[in-house]
This record gives structure tokens, C-alpha cells and sequence, in this order.
């Protein structure tokens, strides 16, 4: 079994600060966990909610938890995973056998929440530690800004050998959340009122989410797909991807600019924004019976004031959307498959690239220039 490593990894000491690159310790892998070298990870502004102090986990801690590596080593009791093995993270390890690990949603896996609730890995224990000895902790059980994670099997989906790991690190986070909110919340079905092809669907935010919505949409036929973002450049982007019409938002009234495309409003308004203001112009988007889906994360506490007699009157829906309501396991793997059949590019979603080293200019870009989603590069193979 592997023993302790010493190896760079991105470390957040307290909010406001830069990330500083230094050598941490890493434990060899426990009963039931993985070793992996780390290859891709994205560039999340969930992260940046940390960094900012927006949301809150416990410090110091290593970031990252969207990525993409090559299993090392597996510790004992492991099965069905080996040296060699490609594998996406995802940021909810899932125990298997609680209620939603069986109806298939395991992001709402209480056991899962152990990494995020204690800064450690599943067991609630961190393999982390600072190089003065001080122990450090994991970001919902991954922190892939590093060479190394150690991590549970239950953090991983493993996928198809020679998947470029640009493209499958940003499966585990950002592609998944915005496809699958596509295909899992709005269905893909093609019955039911405002499910099939032809349906009016608003993207806010063309991010990594958001693009990932609009290539959702495309593929379920919807129309339009208006992308409203305020980077008339990622808009770009949003419309090579499948938008059909896009509103430079900030400078137009959002809900006056979707009527004029979609007269009566659109039927889904996704925001991956996490913005009141934004919030609300997509309640204020949707014709009657229309839904909100909220799938970008704010600051805690944040709240949206959204206008009661329009919801009631108009007969409007609001809901959220955690993972893409995904089952990671199976649709992970899924995406890729479509992607490698040329039926969902994902090709179009990474962004700029940046070595770890590069890791703090990468984030300072993160909130208006940046096109796609952003990628640390760390052992490339
Ligand atoms: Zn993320
Ligand atoms: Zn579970």
C-alpha cells in the first residue's frame, strides 16, 4: 500500500486570501478509499464561494472538487476498481443503500454530506496535513487542486479509459448539473404539458452551467433556447452550443427582452447565476404554469423576493435543482458515451487552461472574462 506523500496542492487558510501553492502531506489510501493522480480540475465558482467566504467549510483546507484522474493505488476492501482506471470526482460521495441512493438521487445521500459537514473524507477523518504538521482538510471529500487526492470509492464514477480528462473532470460538476437538470428535471420524455420538443426554455448565465443547460435543451429539441448572460462573448459561445437567441443581460429588462422572442414567456427559466435580481426576472420570464429552476449556488442565507400573486395568479412553479438531480453513477458515464458519439460535443465546454501554479489568476478571471469553463491542468498523461 502506498505510503504518505508530500505534494503541491492549492490550500485555502482563511477567506480573502489568495490560495497559497505548497507542499501538504498526504496519507496513503484507507480501507475502502483510493489514491489517484490528478489530471483535470475546473475551475468552480462554488470554490470561489469559499474563497470569498460566501460560504463557509473548515480551514485550512485544500480546494477542488470538480476533476478528473487516473486511479494509483486502492486501499483494502476495494472492489471493482484498480490501478490504471480513468475516473471522474464527484463532490457527493453516496452510501448506496439510503433512500435517495436508491431512488437514484444521491446527492441528497445523507452520509454524503459527511465529507462537506467535517472537512474530511466519508469516515468524517482527513488523510490531509500542512506541512508543519497541522492538519488540513478536504473539500466535500475530494480537493482535486492538487497532484494527489485521496478519496473514497464513493466519491468516484469510474469511466471509459482514454475519455480526455479537459472533458471528463468538467462532467463531474458543471456538465452534469446542467444537462441533467435538463434531462432529470425538465425530462426528456417528450409528454406532459411544457416537456417535449418546441418547448421555450431561458438560459441565465453561460458559465459552465449554463452552457451545459443550452446543450441540455438542444438536445430535447427545445426552442427557443434564450442564453442571457452579461459577457456578449460567452453569448457567443452559448449560441454555437445550441441558443437560438441570446439577451446581453444588465444592459436590457430581462423579462421584457424573453417576451419579445417568446411572447407569452418562456416555459423554463433555468439560473445558474444564484442572483435575487436574476431570480426574479426568470419568475417574471415564464408564461403561466412555467417553472424556475434555481441551480446556481449563492452566499448562505441569501434569499430571493419573488412576487406572490404573480406565482399564484399565473399558476408559476419554483424549484430547485441540486446536481442536476442526477444519478451521478449512471449518467456520468452516460454523457460521456453521447459525447464520444458525437451527439452532445462537450468539446465546446472547457475553457481557458492554466497550470496549478496559475491557480489564483484563474479564479480572478472566473467572475466576468472568462469563455467556458476554466481548467487547472495538473499530470497531464
Ligand atoms: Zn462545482
Ligand atoms: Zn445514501
Amino acid at each position: 500500500m502506498t505510503a504518505a506523500r508530500s505534494m503541491r496542492a492549492a490550500v485555502l487558510h482563511a477567506p480573502g486570501e489568495p490560495l497559497r501553492l505548497e507542499e501538504v502531506r498526504l496519507a496513503g489510501p484507507g480501507r475502502g478509499e483510493l489514491l489517484v493522480r490528478v489530471q483535470a480540475a475546473g475551475v468552480c465558482h462554488s470554490d470561489l464561494h469559499y474563497m470569498t467566504g460566501d460560504l463557509t467549510c473548515r480551514l485550512p483546507v485544500v480546494l477542488g472538487h470538480e476533476g478528473a484522474g487516473i486511479v494509483e493505488d486502492v486501499g483494502p476492501g476495494v472492489s471493482g476498481i484498480e490501478p490504471g482506471d480513468a475516473v471522474v470526482f464527484t463532490w457527493r460521495p453516496r452510501c448506496g443503500r439510503c433512500e435517495f441512493c436508491l431512488i437514484g438521487r444521491p446527492a441528497l445521500c445523507a452520509a454524503g454530506q459527511v465529507p462537506a459537514a467535517t472537512g474530511g473524507l466519508l469516515d468524517g477523518t482527513s488523510r490531509l496535513s500542512l506541512g508543519d504538521g497541522r492538519p488540513a482538510h478536504h473539500l466535500m471529500g475530494v480537493s482535486c487542486f492538487a497532484e494527489f487526492c485521496v478519496v473514497a470509492r464513493e466519491s468516484v464514477v469510474r469511466i471509459p479509459a482514454g475519455t480526455s480528462p479537459r472533458i471528463a473532470a468538467l462532467t463531474g460538476c458543471a456538465v452534469i448539473t446542467g444537462v441533467g437538470a435538463v434531462l432529470n428535471v425538465m425530462g426528456a420524455d417528450g409528454t406532459g404539458p411544457g416537456r417535449g420538443p418546441g418547448t421555450g426554455v431561458l438560459v441565465i448565465g453561460a458559465g459552465g452551467v449554463g452552457l451545459a443547460v443550452v446543450m441540455g435543451a438542444a438536445m430535447v429539441g427545445a426552442y427557443p433556447i434564450i442564453a442571457a448572460d452579461l459577457s456578449a462573448e460567452r453569448l457567443e459561445v452559448a449560441r454555437s452550443l445550441g441558443a437560438t437567441h441570446t439577451i446581453v443581460a444588465g444592459q436590457a429588462d430581462l423579462a421584457g427582452a424573453v417576451r419579445e422572442i417568446q411572447p407569452g414567456g418562456v416555459q423554463w427559466a433555468f439560473e445558474a447565476v444564484g442572483q435575487p435580481e436574476t431570480l426574479v426576472a426568470g419568475a417574471r420570464s415564464l408564461r403561466p404554469t412555467g417553472t424556475l429552476v434555481a441551480i446556481g449556488l449563492s452566499r448562505a442565507g441569501q434569499t430571493v423576493p419573488l412576487p406572490i400573486n404573480e406565482l399564484v395568479q399565473r399558476d408559476l412553479r419554483v424549484i430547485g435543482s441540486l446536481y442536476g438531480s442526477s444519478n451521478t453513477v449512471v449518467q456520468i458515464p452516460r454523457l460521456l458515451e453521447l459525447h464520444q458519439a458525437g451527439r452532445l460535443d462537450l468539446s465546446r465546454i472547457p475553457g481557458p487552461e492554466y497550470p496549478l501554479a496559475e491557480i489564483n489568476e484563474a479564479y480572478a478571471r472566473l467572475p466576468s472574462q472568462s469563455v467556458g469553463r476554466g481548467l487547472i491542468l495538473i499530470g497531464e498523461s
